[in-house]
């Protein structure tokens, strides 16, 4: 199961719509990028200490994969990583994995245009939703919509259903619980969720743990 870091509701929230340029963009660079690791990890059984740049391949410098690998790797220190040396035959292996997944880029300065320079930006996104927070929600470009954190909470709520990753047991009734509108901004946030058979009420957190009233 995959943890949610939920995004500040102190700040200016956005949600970027679906049409926009950087959307489209950012959505295949992302899942490019998402099918070059998965090929490395099933070819090299290493992702989390691996990292990529301008056709340089690296390995997190003191983890397993570093000592796995270290005949293959350059001496020195890549901002923590040592590089693959270019004539090794992991290198070509990466390159043409590289150079077969990853053909969309996004400039950081497109983000930069996008929701301001220096506006503190988070970005998340929930399935298939893109959401944003700034400091200052005025620098930000038309293509986001000013958005209500509930509304977002709703859709991590509804993308871990999808998945399923909350699981809520039966009610005592033997009826399902579904969730309702009604969401809360508390720490944790919690979500209403309805018996469909006796109309029982339960609140619950993102991992579908129930939360009585106190
Ligand atoms: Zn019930």
């Amino acid at each position: 199961m995959s943890t949610v870091t939920f995004l500040s509701s102190e700040q200016a929230l956005f949600e970027m719509s679906p049409s926009s340029d950087l959307y489209i963009r950012t959505k295949k660079s992302n899942a490019e990028r998402l099918a070059f690791v998965l090929e490395i990890e099933k070819e090299f059984g290493f992702n989390d200490h691996f990292a990529y740049r301008d056709n340089h391949f690296g390995l997190e410098i003191g983890s397993e994969a570093e000592q796995q690998y270290e005949k293959s790797l350059t001496k020195g220190d890549w901002y923590g990583y040592r590089k693959f040396r270019k004539a090794s035959k992991e290198y070509k292996k990466l390159l043409s994995l590289y150079q077969k997944h990853c053909h969309t880029f996004v400039n950081p300065f497109d983000m930069m245009d996008a929701f301001g320079m220096n506006n503190g930006t988070v970005t998340q996104w929930i399935g298939d939703r893109w959401f944003i927070t700034v400091r200052d929600g005025l620098q930000v470009c038309a293509s986001a919509k000013p958005t209500h954190y509930e509304t977002y909470l709703r859709a991590v709520r509804d993308y871990k259903e999808s998945v399923g990753e909350i699981h809520v047991e039966k009610c005592v009734c033997g009826g399902t619980f579904k969730p309702t509108d009604r969401v809360w901004n508390v720490e944790p946030p919690l979500f209403e969720y309805m018996c469909e058979d006796c109309k029982t009420i339960s609140n619950r957190t993102i991992d579908g743990e129930e939360v009585r009233p106190r």
